[in-house]
């Protein structure tokens, strides 16, 4: 299972169940109490979502 990158407008506890729209341009779900230390931008993630966020990264790093 792959996951997205999205941006969140609104607080986990308001998304949590909720559908939007991931940074590739996916329909996803997002989960709040999904256990977020084991996300990373490993072989598991969208390539298109690592790469479109990955800039990003490195601005805000
Ligand atoms: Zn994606």
């Amino acid at each position: 299972m792959s996951w997205h990158a999205v941006e969140a407008h609104r607080p986990v506890d308001e998304l949590d169940g909720e559908v939007e729209l991931a940074v590739c341009g996916a329909i996803v779900q997002v989960w709040g109490n999904q256990d977020w230390e084991r996300v990373s931008a490993g072989r598991s993630s969208c390539a298109e979502c690592v790469r479109r966020t990955a800039p990003a990264l490195r601005h805000a790093g």
